[in-house]
């Protein structure tokens, strides 16, 4: 907080946006609609963002507080980040601070007094404090540029991440009705979207809507058969020593898969809300400061995790929602590089999660909202089409094919199941007219496939007329069929624990033959790895350049352990290989560079040159 303050505080007035960002930020433009967003708030404007992850939200509300007198209120859940947050600030200059629960007494005087005096540019605040009476009366007593409601989508119920505590926020414009207010979300769905206007009084306010196309990350979605070996795969082949998130249902499952990492060698940590609060803190420290680090986690993970080098997002089980999934893949690449988001899904998957809702606690409107959005989660698993036109289209958004998904890069054929599903169908009708049985989908392959296994020979399962009437397809098909057939309801898992299949209302369509089943065939060969797209902000490092950006990373680790604070908080990956490729010699060259603001030139500038000198081509001869 201390360095580079006065610099900050002088120099702003009469500073464009424009120059802030250049000044503060060491970016040379601003991305999409980041100006106009800007440009709106520091007029005093109301607004609300939608924009992905990565898209670049912060710089829309520190730059209207940077420019407008007072000091910025940002409302975050995020409280085991606020520490990151306020030390990457205070890496460019910028003065911020935290209230929150984890402080003393002591420091939460120092902070108060921080903002009275004015010398603050944001504090961050959780929710509940905001709404304590003692905040609200310092806030009266100091002057607020604005208030940022970060993760805005935490005020809707529709959502997956809903917090009582952000329904109180609408008071913000009951009580500073002059305020700017600016909320933001990743979350893109309409229903969510107009729940924030709704319950935070935002209606008037200006709407910003983004694209929420992730051209850099890789979508795939693949058939879940062993699916530890097939993480292992993935890791070793496309992503060995990089970092990444690994999405697990249970506690249990995040334990055995971190376990089984680490035993092949991974670089792999737990992460789930059975840990101590220690140990999860320790384990998200590791994550943030270390290279290479994989997360093994619950979704209680990844929220605010700022880390801009996540090179991929597995999910080891089913997402409950599309709006879930698509927020914990854009947890990836937020650097705009090459990343992967991958999902293994089998029968099971369907089962168990038909199972939750069925045993689910509230009322119907809440399992018919749950068994919405896994419907909606289903069908991007079961589609032959482009992945990302699916996720868009979900989002209210069209596009074209990605040629950056699975799909696109293996097409999947679509062909006629009709016929197998009428087999599968009648059979269970059969067995429940004729013999008042239910089963699972193992016995009932093993009819359709004709084996005489014990449980066949127990029921005299072989006397039906469906024995053996199956034999076109493999029992992996079979188990394809059932997926497929449950996904799009014309099978449902009764509610008996068992995983027992019974026939639906839309079942009959297809018995009697009136309605057609479209399957998915899987592909053979899955190509991957290939024609990735990378954004343009990205760029390839010559093999040449190599050995220097090596070094400039040492030199980060070096700095970011010595000041106990986040790689990425010292330099993100982008600027050391800017640095690498284009050998700048002097200060001004220096201040060209992507994420070199004012502040970092000032502290690290002679440093960077001493370091680039002693690299230049001539001295690397005689090293
Ligand atoms: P979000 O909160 O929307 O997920 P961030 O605000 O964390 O995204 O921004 C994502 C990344 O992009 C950060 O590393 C940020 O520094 C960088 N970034 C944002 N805006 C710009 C810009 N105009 N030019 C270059 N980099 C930017
Ligand atoms: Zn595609």
């Amino acid at each position: 907080m201390s360095r580079g303050r006065a610099m900050v505080a002088i120099v702003i007035g009469s500073e464009t946006a424009g120059g802030i960002l250049h000044r503060v930020f060491g970016y040379d433009a601003f991305r999409g609609e980041q100006s106009e967003i800007i440009d709106h708030v520091i007029g005093g404007g109301d607004a609300v963002v939608l924009m992905p992850t990565g898209g670049g939200k912060s710089l829309c509300y520190q730059i209207p507080a940077l420019a407008r007198p007072g000091t910025g209120i940002v409302i975050s859940p995020l409280i085991a980040l606020m520490q990151d947050q306020v030390d990457s600030l205070a890496g460019i200059g910028v003065r911020a601070a935290f209230l929150n629960s984890t402080q003393s007494a002591e420091q939460r005087a120092q902070v108060e007094a921080a903002f009275l005096a004015g010398e603050l540019d944001l504090l961050y605040l959780a929710p509940e404090r905001l709404t304590m009476p003692s905040t609200a009366a310092l806030l009266d007593r100091g002057r607020i540029a604005l208030f940022a409601i970060d993760e805005a989508h935490c005020v809707s119920q529709w959502g997956h991440d809903f917090r009582p505590d952000y329904l109180a926020l609408s008071m913000l414009h009951e009580r500073w009705p002059q305020v700017p207010r600016i909320a933001l979300t990743a979350t893109a769905t309409k229903q969510t979207q107009e729940e924030i206007q709704q319950r935070l009084g935002l209606k008037q306010a200006k709407l910003f809507v983004s694209s929420f196309d992730r051209p850099n990350i890789q979508y795939r979605i693949a058939q879940k058969n062993q699916p530890l070996k097939q993480l292992l795969q993935l890791i070793r082949e496309e992503h060995p020593g990089q970092a990444g998130i690994v999405y697990c249902l249970s506690r249990a499952s995040v334990e055995k898969t971190a376990e089984f990492l680490v035993e092949e060698g991974i670089h792999a940590l737990p992460y789930h809300a059975g840990l101590s609060t220690p140990v999860r803190a320790a384990n998200q420290a590791r994550f943030l400061r270390e290279d290479g680090v994989v997360m093994v986690a619950t979704i209680a993970f990844g929220m605010g995790i700022d880390k801009p080098d996540v090179r991929f997002v597995a999910h080891l089980d089913l997402p409950k929602s599309v709006e879930g999934y698509y927020q914990e893949t854009g947890r990836a690449g937020r650097d705009g590089e090459a990343s992967t988001a991958w999902l293994a899904y089998g029968l099971q998957d369907v089962v168990q999660q038909r199972r939750m809702i069925d045993q689910s606690e509230g009322d119907a409107t809440h399992r018919r909202r749950l068994s919405l959005h896994l419907d909606a989660m289903l069908a991007l698993c079961e589609t032959v089409q482009c992945r990302r036109k699916q996720l868009l289209a979900y989002f209210g958004e069209t596009s074209g094919d990605c040629g950056n998904c699975d799909n696109c890069l293996n097409p999947a054929e679509s062909w006629d199941g009709t016929i197998p599903a009428q087999k599968l169908l009648s059979t269970i009708v059969r067995l429940e007219r004729e013999r008042n049985q239910h089963f699972g989908a193992g016995h009932l392959i093993d009819i359709l496939l004709g084996r005489q296994t014990p449980r066949i020979d127990q029921y005299s399962h072989d006397d039906l007329s469906t024995f053996g009437i199956g034999s076109e397809l493999s029992e992996a098909e079979w188990r394809g069929v059932v997926r497929q057939l449950l996904a799009q309801g014309l099978l449902a898992v009764r509610g008996d624990g068992y995983g027992t299949l019974v026939i639906t209302e839309s079942s009959n369509e297809v018995l009697k033959g009136t309605r057609r089943v479209h399957l998915r065939r899987e592909p053979e060969r899955i190509k991957t790895g290939k024609s990735r797209k990378v954004s343009s902000q990205s760029a390839v490092l010559p093999a040449s350049a190599e050995p220097l950006f090596e070094r400039l990373r040492n030199w980060r680790a070096d700095q970011a352990s010595r000041q106990n604070v986040p790689a990425y908080v010292v330099f993100h990956d982008t600027t050391l290989r800017e640095l690498a490729t284009r050998h700048p010699r002097t200060i001004d060259e220096l201040r060209d560079v992507t994420g070199i603001g004012e502040s970092k030139l000032e502290r690290y500038g002679a440093e960077l040159l001493e370091l680039l000198s002693d690299q230049s081509p001539a001295a690397a001869i005689f090293n």
